[in-house]
């Protein structure tokens, strides 16, 4: 059997323990993002009260900044007139879920044509926020759910790639010059006495 050389063993450990880093890294990503998504998608739908509202306005509204890829992307907007604890609010809010079609959010901004009538959700603590499409929207369950995989997915490889890979010591037999692991005491070729690492 051709013995690699402990530098190229060591070196290819640890080119193995940074790719497990930074998929690790990548899936803690993911496990962040789902969170933050999740914990927005439970406290509207389970935290903020529902309210009757009329929709005052709507239309596609474009993020100024880019994406990673320099694409666009949209989400609708739509302005909402309500009454809680006899005042008025009239309160705009984008939609739960963004896109880089324009014409997704287009199509749910005519679903909020301006007299219409909605159930939307306002936070208990400061009914001038509000929320309209995130209850019940399977897309944004779906997104928790992916991004939770894929999060939990990357960050388990990546630790079994960083504990699997770590490097062992090596010693060389003084007799032979055959590699073994730090702490045998015995050469597996030759069984001189090796050398204390
Ligand atoms: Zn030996």
């Amino acid at each position: 059997m051709p013995q690699i050389p402990p530098e190229a063993m060591r070196f290819g450990k640890l080119v193995l323990r940074v790719v497990g880093f930074g998929m690790f890294l990548f899936g803690a990503v993911f496990l962040l993002v789902g969170s933050w998504f999740g914990h927005d998608y439970y406290k509207v739908s389970k935290r903020w009260m529902p309210v009757d509202a009329e929709v005052v306005r709507s239309s596609v509204w474009e993020d100024p900044m880019r994406d990673s890829e320099g694409e666009r992307i949209y989400q609708a907007e739509v302005e909402f007139r309500y009454i809680v604890g006899g005042q008025e609010y009239i309160t705009s809010a984008r939609s739960f879920i963004a896109s880089k079609n324009r014409g997704q959010m287009e199509a749910k901004v005519r679903d909020y044509p301006p007299g219409s009538r909605r159930q939307i959700r306002f936070d208990p603590q400061n009914p001038g926020r509000i929320s309209f499409d995130a209850e019940g929207d399977t897309g944004a369950v779906v997104l928790v759910v992916i991004f939770g995989g894929v999060g939990l997915l990357f960050t388990s490889l990546g630790l079994v790639m960083i504990v699997k890979f770590r490097s062992k010591r090596t010693v060389q037999c003084t007799s032979c010059g055959q590699f073994a692991t730090a702490g045998q005491r015995f050469c597996p070729n030759c069984a001189a006495p090796l050398p204390i690492a």
